[in-house]
Protein backbone atom coordinates (compact mmCIF):
# COMPACT_ATOMS: atom_id res chain seq x y z
CA UNK A 1 0.00 0.00 0.00
CA UNK A 2 3.20 2.34 0.42
CA UNK A 3 2.52 5.85 -1.27
CA UNK A 4 -1.20 4.44 -2.12
CA UNK A 5 -4.05 6.21 0.03
CA UNK A 6 -6.77 4.01 0.98
CA UNK A 7 -10.57 5.89 2.09
CA UNK A 8 -12.36 2.91 1.74
CA UNK A 9 -12.49 1.31 5.31
CA UNK A 10 -16.13 0.84 5.34
CA UNK A 11 -15.43 -1.95 2.36
CA UNK A 12 -12.58 -3.32 5.05
CA UNK A 13 -10.46 -1.74 7.07
CA UNK A 14 -6.71 -2.93 7.53
CA UNK A 15 -5.51 -5.51 9.26
CA UNK A 16 -4.70 -3.92 12.92
CA UNK A 17 -1.16 -4.86 14.25
CA UNK A 18 -2.78 -6.82 17.37
CA UNK A 19 -5.26 -8.63 15.09
CA UNK A 20 -2.56 -10.02 12.69
CA UNK A 21 -0.39 -10.99 16.33
CA UNK A 22 -3.06 -12.62 17.15
CA UNK A 23 -3.76 -14.43 14.00
CA UNK A 24 -0.05 -15.55 13.77
CA UNK A 25 0.18 -16.95 17.16
CA UNK A 26 -2.58 -18.75 16.74
CA UNK A 27 -1.75 -20.61 12.77
CA UNK A 28 1.30 -21.11 14.75
CA UNK A 29 -0.08 -23.76 17.16
CA UNK A 30 -1.98 -26.91 16.54
CA UNK A 31 -5.38 -27.31 17.94
CA UNK A 32 -8.98 -27.88 17.35
CA UNK A 33 -10.50 -25.59 19.95
CA UNK A 34 -13.09 -28.90 20.71
CA UNK A 35 -10.00 -31.01 21.60
CA UNK A 36 -9.96 -32.53 25.48
CA UNK A 37 -5.87 -32.60 24.97
CA UNK A 38 -3.77 -29.81 25.75
CA UNK A 39 -3.03 -28.43 22.24
CA UNK A 40 -7.22 -28.28 21.59
CA UNK A 41 -7.26 -26.61 25.21
CA UNK A 42 -5.15 -23.93 24.41
CA UNK A 43 -6.97 -23.60 20.95
CA UNK A 44 -10.44 -23.42 23.12
CA UNK A 45 -8.62 -20.53 25.30
CA UNK A 46 -8.04 -18.71 22.57
CA UNK A 47 -11.24 -18.64 21.29
CA UNK A 48 -12.91 -17.74 25.24
CA UNK A 49 -10.84 -14.83 25.48
CA UNK A 50 -11.75 -13.61 21.78
CA UNK A 51 -15.60 -14.28 22.97
CA UNK A 52 -14.98 -11.67 25.85
CA UNK A 53 -13.10 -9.68 23.84
CA UNK A 54 -15.95 -9.35 21.03
CA UNK A 55 -18.83 -9.54 23.92
CA UNK A 56 -17.15 -6.26 25.58
CA UNK A 57 -16.82 -4.25 22.49
CA UNK A 58 -20.98 -4.39 22.20
CA UNK A 59 -21.49 -4.72 26.48
CA UNK A 60 -22.95 -8.46 25.94
CA UNK A 61 -22.24 -11.18 27.92
CA UNK A 62 -20.03 -13.66 26.84
CA UNK A 63 -21.79 -16.72 26.66
CA UNK A 64 -23.85 -14.68 24.08
CA UNK A 65 -21.70 -14.32 21.02
CA UNK A 66 -21.52 -16.93 19.01
CA UNK A 67 -18.81 -17.17 16.14
CA UNK A 68 -19.68 -17.43 12.46
CA UNK A 69 -18.22 -16.79 9.10
CA UNK A 70 -18.96 -13.32 8.67
CA UNK A 71 -21.49 -10.75 9.26
CA UNK A 72 -23.40 -12.20 5.89
CA UNK A 73 -23.94 -15.30 7.88
CA UNK A 74 -24.56 -13.51 11.35
CA UNK A 75 -27.44 -11.60 9.38
CA UNK A 76 -28.84 -14.99 7.83
CA UNK A 77 -29.15 -16.90 11.27
CA UNK A 78 -30.27 -13.77 12.71
CA UNK A 79 -33.56 -13.41 10.17
CA UNK A 80 -34.06 -17.28 8.67
CA UNK A 81 -32.72 -19.78 11.57
CA UNK A 82 -36.16 -19.15 13.47
CA UNK A 83 -38.18 -18.63 10.46
CA UNK A 84 -40.96 -15.83 12.25
CA UNK A 85 -44.04 -16.01 9.61
CA UNK A 86 -43.35 -11.97 9.12
CA UNK A 87 -40.20 -9.91 8.71
CA UNK A 88 -39.52 -6.08 8.54
CA UNK A 89 -36.01 -4.66 7.16
CA UNK A 90 -35.23 -1.26 6.26
CA UNK A 91 -34.92 -0.53 2.47
CA UNK A 92 -31.57 0.50 2.99
CA UNK A 93 -30.00 -2.39 4.68
CA UNK A 94 -27.22 -4.34 3.65
CA UNK A 95 -28.04 -7.65 0.85
CA UNK A 96 -27.44 -10.22 3.40
CA UNK A 97 -30.39 -8.97 5.50
CA UNK A 98 -32.39 -8.25 1.81
CA UNK A 99 -31.94 -11.62 0.55
CA UNK A 100 -31.79 -13.21 3.89
CA UNK A 101 -35.69 -12.35 3.99
CA UNK A 102 -36.57 -11.86 0.85
CA UNK A 103 -40.36 -11.75 1.62
CA UNK A 104 -39.52 -8.79 4.23
CA UNK A 105 -42.05 -6.18 3.90
CA UNK A 106 -39.27 -3.14 3.56
CA UNK A 107 -39.47 -0.37 6.09
CA UNK A 108 -39.58 3.19 4.29
CA UNK A 109 -36.62 5.81 4.70
CA UNK A 110 -37.12 9.56 5.15
CA UNK A 111 -35.01 12.26 3.11
CA UNK A 112 -32.19 12.42 5.77
CA UNK A 113 -31.33 8.52 5.68
CA UNK A 114 -33.27 6.89 8.69
CA UNK A 115 -35.90 4.27 9.00
CA UNK A 116 -39.44 5.99 8.93
CA UNK A 117 -40.19 4.50 12.66
CA UNK A 118 -43.94 5.70 12.27
CA UNK A 119 -44.55 3.55 9.27
CA UNK A 120 -42.84 0.31 11.40
CA UNK A 121 -45.54 0.99 14.14
CA UNK A 122 -48.21 1.29 11.74
CA UNK A 123 -46.98 -2.11 9.67
CA UNK A 124 -46.22 -4.17 12.56
CA UNK A 125 -50.02 -3.17 13.97
CA UNK A 126 -51.64 -4.51 10.88
CA UNK A 127 -51.70 -8.21 11.90
CA UNK A 128 -50.36 -9.65 15.20
CA UNK A 129 -48.50 -12.66 14.01
CA UNK A 130 -45.04 -13.29 15.09
CA UNK A 131 -42.43 -10.70 13.41
CA UNK A 132 -38.61 -9.67 13.33
CA UNK A 133 -37.45 -6.23 12.82
CA UNK A 134 -34.24 -6.23 10.99
CA UNK A 135 -32.84 -2.41 11.35
CA UNK A 136 -29.25 -1.28 10.52
CA UNK A 137 -26.74 0.87 13.46
CA UNK A 138 -25.31 2.73 10.81
CA UNK A 139 -26.09 2.52 7.45
CA UNK A 140 -22.77 1.15 4.74
CA UNK A 141 -23.49 3.74 2.43
CA UNK A 142 -24.30 7.24 3.87
CA UNK A 143 -23.21 6.38 7.73
CA UNK A 144 -26.18 7.82 8.56
CA UNK A 145 -26.93 6.33 11.92
CA UNK A 146 -30.28 4.58 12.75
CA UNK A 147 -32.91 4.92 14.96
CA UNK A 148 -32.62 1.48 17.06
CA UNK A 149 -33.18 1.95 20.26
CA UNK A 150 -36.74 3.75 19.45
CA UNK A 151 -36.99 0.32 16.75
CA UNK A 152 -36.55 -1.72 19.25
CA UNK A 153 -39.76 -0.30 21.85
CA UNK A 154 -42.04 -0.32 18.99
CA UNK A 155 -41.05 -3.91 17.77
CA UNK A 156 -41.19 -4.82 21.36
CA UNK A 157 -44.39 -3.47 21.84
CA UNK A 158 -45.68 -5.43 19.28
CA UNK A 159 -43.85 -8.57 20.41
CA UNK A 160 -41.79 -8.59 17.74
CA UNK A 161 -38.12 -9.12 17.98
CA UNK A 162 -35.30 -6.52 16.82
CA UNK A 163 -32.18 -7.69 14.98
CA UNK A 164 -29.73 -5.15 14.47
CA UNK A 165 -27.06 -5.52 11.90
CA UNK A 166 -24.41 -3.73 13.79
CA UNK A 167 -21.40 -4.54 10.84
CA UNK A 168 -20.60 -0.63 9.77
CA UNK A 169 -21.05 0.55 13.72
CA UNK A 170 -19.52 -0.95 15.84
CA UNK A 171 -15.79 -0.02 16.55
CA UNK A 172 -16.83 3.38 14.86
CA UNK A 173 -19.20 4.29 17.94
CA UNK A 174 -19.97 3.25 21.12
CA UNK A 175 -22.49 0.37 21.01
CA UNK A 176 -24.23 -1.16 24.28
CA UNK A 177 -26.64 -4.05 23.15
CA UNK A 178 -28.83 -3.01 26.80
CA UNK A 179 -28.97 0.53 25.57
CA UNK A 180 -29.90 -0.51 22.09
CA UNK A 181 -32.48 -2.94 23.21
CA UNK A 182 -31.16 -5.34 20.25
CA UNK A 183 -32.51 -8.92 20.97
CA UNK A 184 -29.85 -9.98 18.24
CA UNK A 185 -26.73 -8.17 16.72
CA UNK A 186 -24.95 -8.87 13.64
CA UNK A 187 -20.75 -8.35 13.77
CA UNK A 188 -18.00 -8.49 11.40
CA UNK A 189 -14.30 -8.97 11.99
CA UNK A 190 -12.74 -7.31 9.06
CA UNK A 191 -14.64 -3.89 9.51
CA UNK A 192 -12.68 -3.02 12.41
CA UNK A 193 -9.46 -4.32 11.63
CA UNK A 194 -9.71 -8.03 12.15
CA UNK A 195 -9.34 -10.67 9.70
CA UNK A 196 -11.77 -11.11 6.51
CA UNK A 197 -14.27 -14.51 7.34
CA UNK A 198 -15.11 -14.08 10.50
CA UNK A 199 -17.97 -12.31 12.44
CA UNK A 200 -20.48 -12.87 15.18
CA UNK A 201 -23.63 -13.04 16.06
CA UNK A 202 -24.80 -11.65 19.43
CA UNK A 203 -27.97 -12.49 21.46
CA UNK A 204 -29.91 -10.65 24.32
CA UNK A 205 -29.11 -12.49 27.60
CA UNK A 206 -31.96 -15.03 28.08
CA UNK A 207 -32.38 -15.57 24.19
CA UNK A 208 -30.51 -18.63 21.92
CA UNK A 209 -30.71 -17.93 18.49
CA UNK A 210 -31.98 -21.25 16.62
CA UNK A 211 -28.92 -23.01 14.33
CA UNK A 212 -28.20 -22.34 11.02
CA UNK A 213 -25.34 -23.87 10.13
CA UNK A 214 -26.42 -27.67 10.84
CA UNK A 215 -23.75 -30.31 11.77
CA UNK A 216 -21.66 -30.57 14.70
CA UNK A 217 -22.31 -29.08 17.91
CA UNK A 218 -19.65 -26.47 18.53
CA UNK A 219 -20.88 -23.14 19.52
CA UNK A 220 -22.94 -24.68 21.87
CA UNK A 221 -25.09 -26.23 19.52
CA UNK A 222 -25.85 -23.13 17.36
CA UNK A 223 -23.42 -22.64 14.88
CA UNK A 224 -21.81 -26.07 13.80
CA UNK A 225 -18.34 -26.13 11.77
CA UNK A 226 -14.61 -26.70 13.68
CA UNK A 227 -14.18 -23.03 15.11
CA UNK A 228 -12.17 -20.75 12.53
CA UNK A 229 -9.39 -19.91 15.74
CA UNK A 230 -6.92 -17.77 14.26
CA UNK A 231 -9.63 -16.11 12.70
CA UNK A 232 -11.70 -16.02 16.16
CA UNK A 233 -8.21 -14.53 17.87
CA UNK A 234 -7.92 -11.87 15.78
CA UNK A 235 -11.75 -10.59 15.56
CA UNK A 236 -11.04 -10.50 19.42
CA UNK A 237 -7.33 -8.56 19.42
CA UNK A 238 -9.25 -6.23 16.62
CA UNK A 239 -12.51 -5.94 18.57
CA UNK A 240 -9.89 -4.48 21.82
CA UNK A 241 -8.45 -2.88 19.53
CA UNK A 242 -11.33 -1.07 18.38
CA UNK A 243 -12.92 -0.87 21.86
CA UNK A 244 -9.99 1.80 23.01
CA UNK A 245 -9.73 3.62 20.23
CA UNK A 246 -13.24 5.01 19.59
CA UNK A 247 -12.28 8.11 21.12
CA UNK A 248 -9.67 8.60 18.15
CA UNK A 249 -12.28 7.54 15.83
CA UNK A 250 -14.28 9.88 16.99
CA UNK A 251 -11.75 12.41 16.06
CA UNK A 252 -11.93 11.92 12.28
CA UNK A 253 -15.06 13.36 11.95
CA UNK A 254 -14.08 17.03 11.82
CA UNK A 255 -11.32 15.66 9.33
CA UNK A 256 -14.08 14.40 6.79
CA UNK A 257 -16.13 17.76 8.02
CA UNK A 258 -13.04 19.48 6.84
CA UNK A 259 -12.93 18.07 3.41
CA UNK A 260 -16.63 18.38 2.96
CA UNK A 261 -16.10 21.98 2.81
CA UNK A 262 -13.57 22.26 0.73
CA UNK A 263 -15.54 19.86 -1.91
CA UNK A 264 -17.99 22.23 -1.85
CA UNK A 265 -16.31 25.28 -1.86
CA UNK A 266 -15.09 23.60 -5.39
CA UNK A 267 -18.45 22.46 -6.67
CA UNK A 268 -21.23 24.29 -6.28
CA UNK A 269 -24.01 22.06 -6.31
CA UNK A 270 -22.16 19.44 -4.45
CA UNK A 271 -24.56 17.41 -2.96
CA UNK A 272 -24.11 14.88 0.65
CA UNK A 273 -26.03 12.75 1.63
CA UNK A 274 -27.20 12.05 5.11
CA UNK A 275 -25.69 15.44 5.82
CA UNK A 276 -28.74 16.38 8.57
CA UNK A 277 -28.82 13.30 9.96
CA UNK A 278 -26.31 12.17 13.17
CA UNK A 279 -23.57 10.26 10.97
CA UNK A 280 -20.75 7.48 11.44
CA UNK A 281 -17.65 10.13 11.97
CA UNK A 282 -15.69 8.55 9.05
CA UNK A 283 -18.11 8.38 6.57
CA UNK A 284 -18.73 10.94 3.23
CA UNK A 285 -21.45 9.93 0.77
CA UNK A 286 -21.42 13.09 -2.02
CA UNK A 287 -21.72 13.35 -5.49
CA UNK A 288 -21.19 15.99 -8.19
CA UNK A 289 -23.76 16.53 -11.04
CA UNK A 290 -23.04 14.91 -14.16
CA UNK A 291 -19.84 13.38 -12.62
CA UNK A 292 -20.63 9.42 -12.89
CA UNK A 293 -19.19 7.97 -10.21
CA UNK A 294 -17.07 4.89 -11.84
CA UNK A 295 -15.41 7.73 -13.37
CA UNK A 296 -14.43 9.11 -9.72
CA UNK A 297 -13.52 5.59 -8.34
CA UNK A 298 -11.27 5.26 -11.87
CA UNK A 299 -9.72 8.91 -11.60
CA UNK A 300 -8.72 8.50 -7.97
CA UNK A 301 -7.57 4.84 -8.89
CA UNK A 302 -5.28 6.18 -11.48
CA UNK A 303 -3.85 8.73 -8.34
CA UNK A 304 -3.47 5.48 -6.26
CA UNK A 305 -6.71 6.76 -3.97
CA UNK A 306 -9.45 4.33 -3.36
CA UNK A 307 -12.41 5.24 -2.71
CA UNK A 308 -15.78 3.54 -4.04
CA UNK A 309 -18.89 3.70 -5.56
CA UNK A 310 -22.12 2.16 -4.18
CA UNK A 311 -21.08 -1.21 -2.01
CA UNK A 312 -18.35 -2.98 -3.30
CA UNK A 313 -19.82 -6.35 -4.55
CA UNK A 314 -18.61 -9.69 -4.99
CA UNK A 315 -17.98 -9.80 -8.32
CA UNK A 316 -16.82 -6.22 -8.15
CA UNK A 317 -19.42 -4.95 -9.84
CA UNK A 318 -21.36 -1.75 -8.97
CA UNK A 319 -24.91 -2.60 -7.23
CA UNK A 320 -27.72 -0.19 -8.17
CA UNK A 321 -28.09 2.82 -5.69
CA UNK A 322 -30.55 1.68 -4.15
CA UNK A 323 -29.83 3.40 -0.49
CA UNK A 324 -30.01 6.92 -2.12
CA UNK A 325 -33.04 5.71 -3.95
CA UNK A 326 -34.74 4.70 -0.82
CA UNK A 327 -33.95 8.31 0.39
CA UNK A 328 -35.88 9.82 -2.58
CA UNK A 329 -32.61 10.96 -4.36
CA UNK A 330 -32.95 10.76 -8.38
CA UNK A 331 -31.53 8.17 -10.37
CA UNK A 332 -29.07 10.41 -12.58
CA UNK A 333 -27.92 11.84 -9.49
CA UNK A 334 -27.29 8.84 -7.16
CA UNK A 335 -25.34 7.10 -9.89
CA UNK A 336 -22.74 10.03 -9.92
CA UNK A 337 -22.30 9.43 -5.87
CA UNK A 338 -19.14 8.53 -4.17
CA UNK A 339 -18.18 7.24 -0.89
CA UNK A 340 -14.63 8.10 1.06
CA UNK A 341 -14.87 6.15 4.56
CA UNK A 342 -11.66 7.39 6.49
CA UNK A 343 -10.00 5.15 9.90
CA UNK A 344 -7.05 5.12 11.96
CA UNK A 345 -4.61 5.22 9.27
CA UNK A 346 -5.88 8.12 7.57
CA UNK A 347 -3.99 11.10 7.64
CA UNK A 348 -4.79 15.63 7.27
CA UNK A 349 -2.04 15.29 4.47
CA UNK A 350 -3.96 12.18 2.47
CA UNK A 351 -7.46 14.26 2.83
CA UNK A 352 -5.48 16.69 1.26
CA UNK A 353 -4.10 14.65 -1.35
CA UNK A 354 -8.01 13.71 -2.19
CA UNK A 355 -9.11 17.09 -2.53
CA UNK A 356 -6.44 17.91 -4.84
CA UNK A 357 -6.77 15.08 -6.78
CA UNK A 358 -10.96 14.66 -6.74
CA UNK A 359 -10.96 18.89 -7.76
CA UNK A 360 -8.64 18.33 -10.51
CA UNK A 361 -10.63 15.41 -11.64
CA UNK A 362 -13.34 17.94 -11.40
CA UNK A 363 -12.10 21.02 -12.96
CA UNK A 364 -11.00 18.57 -16.23
CA UNK A 365 -14.41 17.14 -16.18
CA UNK A 366 -16.04 20.32 -16.12
CA UNK A 367 -13.91 21.73 -19.01
CA UNK A 368 -14.79 18.72 -21.00
CA UNK A 369 -18.34 19.43 -20.53
CA UNK A 370 -17.82 22.78 -21.69
CA UNK A 371 -16.10 22.05 -24.42
CA UNK A 372 -18.55 19.46 -25.55
CA UNK A 373 -21.12 22.48 -25.20
CA UNK A 374 -19.25 24.79 -26.76
N1 LIG B 1 -23.78 -5.68 6.89
C1 LIG B 1 -23.24 -4.52 6.51
C2 LIG B 1 -23.92 -3.25 6.90
C3 LIG B 1 -22.08 -4.49 5.74
O1 LIG B 1 -21.57 -3.31 5.36
C4 LIG B 1 -21.47 -5.72 5.38
C5 LIG B 1 -20.26 -5.74 4.53
O2 LIG B 1 -20.10 -4.93 3.62
C6 LIG B 1 -22.05 -6.91 5.82
C7 LIG B 1 -23.20 -6.85 6.57
C8 LIG B 1 -21.47 -8.25 5.47
O3 LIG B 1 -20.39 -8.60 6.31
P1 LIG B 1 -19.32 -9.69 5.82
O4 LIG B 1 -18.50 -9.02 4.76
O5 LIG B 1 -18.54 -10.01 7.05
O6 LIG B 1 -20.08 -10.85 5.32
Amino acid sequence: MSGRIYLDFNATAPLRAEALDAVTAAMAEVGNASSVHGFGRAARARVERARRQVAALVGAAPGSVIFTSGGTEANNQALRAESRPRAFAAAIEHESVLAARGDAVLLPVLPDGRADLSALERMLAADDAPAVVSLMLANNETGVIQPVAEAAAIAHRAGALLHCDAVQGAGKVPVDIAALGADLISLSAHKIGGPQGVGALIAREGLAPARFVHGGGQERGMRAGTENVAGIAGFGAAAEAAAAGLDRFAALAPLRDAMLHRLREAVSGLAVFGDGAPRLPNTAKFAAPGLAAETQVMGMDLEGIAISAGSACSAGKVSAPYVLTAMGVDDALARCAVRVSLGWTTTPAEIDAFVAAWTALWRRAAAGTARAAG
